[in-house]
């Protein structure tokens, strides 16, 4: 069997908080527990929103956690690399090859024209790609293209994906009628989410990826992209989300809960200590290490359901929020 490799994969649009450290010491213990090895890459593709300084933030609040990666940015390593930011050429050659099969399309339509002609996807109220900038000739996008910079969108062939998430279970998606053409580079030219992690995912041999349970309706789309280019999908687990005691999702905006915040209170044993007490890994919430969790640690251990974070489980940080 091959190694199994796991990743972090922060945004660096502002500093990490509660929930992104939930999450990366889930994907720690999960890939070390088996042997593995953990990459850390900066998602940082839409650069004009990113910062600096949550850049060095997260790789500071990462260490001081001792959730330490095996590949990434370190002096050692050519940590260009793993910034997707440095990317950009290896985006473009397979954003050059879509083009080539045809399979990636302009398209001219606003979020606003989307949602007029689309019916919401039942579940998440996701408009499907009603198909309009598909059905242009091509000299009516050559000519539109003229006075109008296009989003780029990929088309969906008929194809049923299916994953069996270590949490979730079993999930099919028929692509086509679930989930719909959808943009891979935007007007700007900055490459999209979708495809840039599920690129990043296999040309680093990412083979598990744990990560948020709101980015579940993304993983179809990011497994249309690696089968396309003949890539076999990593696992998914994709975990409870953390809620603040009014049953928010964490933001990034929260710096109440952000890892930085956090440090100027609790030492790194107390931190784990009540991350393994949210992720039911243990009874209380007392100070232990990453060694104690890795003898206790099991996905069957883990709550189904989003998790509310009590307020006194952090009580000395102040519960303000920036902005
Ligand atoms: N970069 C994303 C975030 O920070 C996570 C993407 C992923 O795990 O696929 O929310």
């Amino acid at each position: 069997m091959s190694e199994v490799k796991g990743r972090f994969a922060p945004t660096p649009s502002g500093n990490m908080h509660v929930g992104n450290s939930f999450c990366y010491l889930l994907a720690w213990l999960s890939a070390k527990q088996q042997g593995g090895r953990i990459v850390l890459r900066m998602e940082d593709a839409d650069l004009p929103r990113m910062r600096k300084s949550a850049v060095l933030q997260t790789l500071s609040d990462l260490e001081w956690l001792g959730l330490e990666w095996d590949e990434g940015p370190g002096p050692q390593q050519d940590g260009g690399l793993y910034y997707q930011s440095c990317r950009t050429e290896i985006y473009d050659r397979f954003f050059a090859s879509l083009r080539e099969k045809g399979t990636v399309y302009p398209c001219f339509c606003s979020r606003k024209d989307i949602l007029l002609a689309a019916a919401p996807h039942a579940e998440d109220c996701t408009p499907v790609y009603p198909g309009t900038c598909w059905n242009l000739s091509s000299e009516k996008a050559v000519q539109r293209m003229k006075t109008q910079k296009p989003a780029w969108r990929l088309h969906l062939e008929p194809e049923t994906i299916t994953i069996h998430d270590r949490l979730f279970g079993r999930l099919s998606w028929d692509v086509q009628a679930e989930c719909g053409d959808f943009p891979i580079r935007r007007t700007d030219g900055i490459y999209c989410y979708q495809f840039t992690t599920a690129l990043d995912d296999v040309l680093m041999h990412i083979s598990e990826v744990v990560r948020s349970n709101d980015l579940l309706a993304s993983t179809p789309w990011q497994i249309y992209i690696q089968h396309l280019f003949g890539y076999q999908e990593p696992d998914y687990i994709h975990i409870p989300m953390l809620l603040d005691e009014s049953g928010q999702r964490m933001a990034k905006r929260s710096v109440s809960l952000s890892i930085c915040e956090i440090r100027k209170h609790y030492t790194p044993k107390e931190v784990l200590g009540r991350l393994a007490f949210l992720a039911n890994l243990q009874s209380d919430w007392s100070p232990c290490t990453l060694e104690q969790l890795l003898s206790v640690f099991s996905w069957d251990r883990l709550p189904k359901q989003n998790i509310v974070i009590p307020k006194a489980l952090f009580a000395k940080c102040q519960r303000e929020t920036s902005q």
